[in-house]
């Protein structure tokens, strides 16, 4: 499995549908304090399933949906894709066949979400399921964020250990 694309619509700060591509091994993300960087970090999360607003550095879950600035009205959707193709192994059980699948994840301000797997609407564990055997998760270590670099590296001994 890898990583091909992710597409953001109403997501944080991201209120114009934005595509954003992984055409080689190493991607790299770089931009001004507060553009949005960490916002794309918390969308993967998102898709992957988070259920903890908090991990995406909010109070509330419909935080995700973008809130408007002084001249544009907040939103009442939250869409995040995650395009992934079938590379080094393929995708498990029922989704072996294809080359490429597309996980998705929305929320509208209602409170109301889906999760879709190829456009299908599916459940969370279904996801859970997808990715069972990646390492790559909400929960797994497979996603650091900022401050939890600078913890690591500042931390005792000890408590790195
Ligand atoms: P830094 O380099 O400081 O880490 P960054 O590029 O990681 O910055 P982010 O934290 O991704 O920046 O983005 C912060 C911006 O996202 C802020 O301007 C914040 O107002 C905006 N933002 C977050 N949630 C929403 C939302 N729901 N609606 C609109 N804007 C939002
Ligand atoms: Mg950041």
């Amino acid at each position: 499995m890898k990583v091909k694309r992710l597409e953001l619509v109403g997501f944080k700060s991201f209120m114009d549908k934005t595509v954003i591509e992984f055409p080689r091994t190493v991607s790299v993300i770089v931009g001004p304090n507060g553009c949005g960087k960490s916002n794309i970090v918390d969308a993967f999360r998102w898709v992957l399933g988070e259920q903890s607003a908090k991990q995406l550095r909010g109070d509330t879950m419909s935080d995700v949906i973008f809130n408007g600035t002084p001249d544009r009205k907040p939103m009442g959707l939250a869409e995040v894709n995650l395009v992934l193709t079938g590379d080094n192994g393929g995708f498990p059980g029922q989704w072996a066949p294809y080359a490429e699948v597309q996980v998705t994840r929305r929320l509208y301000r209602s409170g109301e979400s889906d999760y879709l797997i190829n456009k299908q609407v599916c459940r969370l564990k279904d996801i859970h399921q997808l990715f069972m055997d990646t390492g790559l998760s909400a929960k797994a270590y497979a996603i650091i964020e900022q401050g939890r670099i600078g913890a690591f590296i500042e931390a005792k001994a000890e408590d790195r250990r």
